[in-house]
């Protein structure tokens, strides 16, 4: 989508820290880090958001899941645990409109959220 920020961080438009890259996602350290680990991974294919997930293009999901396990392991910051988290809607508090997974670790982090 052309109006899109993490398109655009998808396509070079908008430079962004790699954390990781295939040919289904990207992998990119958040702007504003909550967590000494805290980098954001995002599907190549635009879906706007959780609720968009469908038979279709759930694989990509669960791709996105092995990606960060994969890279858990090579993540001594991350051996302790971490969590993984994607807003979904604006009341959930979602500001980027391309789904995207938050993956949080490198100190305690509390239950529940707010
Ligand atoms: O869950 P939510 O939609 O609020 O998360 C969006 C995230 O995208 C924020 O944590 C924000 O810091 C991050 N961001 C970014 N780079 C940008 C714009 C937003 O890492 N250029």
């Amino acid at each position: 989508m052309s109006d899109c920020l993490f398109c655009k961080i998808i396509a070079g438009e908008i430079p962004s820290k790699k954390v990781y890259e295939d040919e289904l996602v990207y992998a990119f350290e958040d702007i504003a880090p909550t967590a000494p680990v805290h980098f954001l991974v995002i599907p190549k294919q635009h879906i706007s958001k959780l609720s968009d997930v469908t038979e279709e293009n759930s694989a990509v999901i669960a791709h996105i899941y092995e990606v960060i396990a994969k890279i858990a392991k090579e993540n001594e910051a991350m051996k302790d645990g971490y969590r993984v988290v994607s807003n979904c809607g604006e009341s959930a508090g979602q500001s980027v409109f391309h789904i995207h997974f938050h993956v949080l670790a490198g100190r305690p982090l509390t239950w529940p959220a707010g």
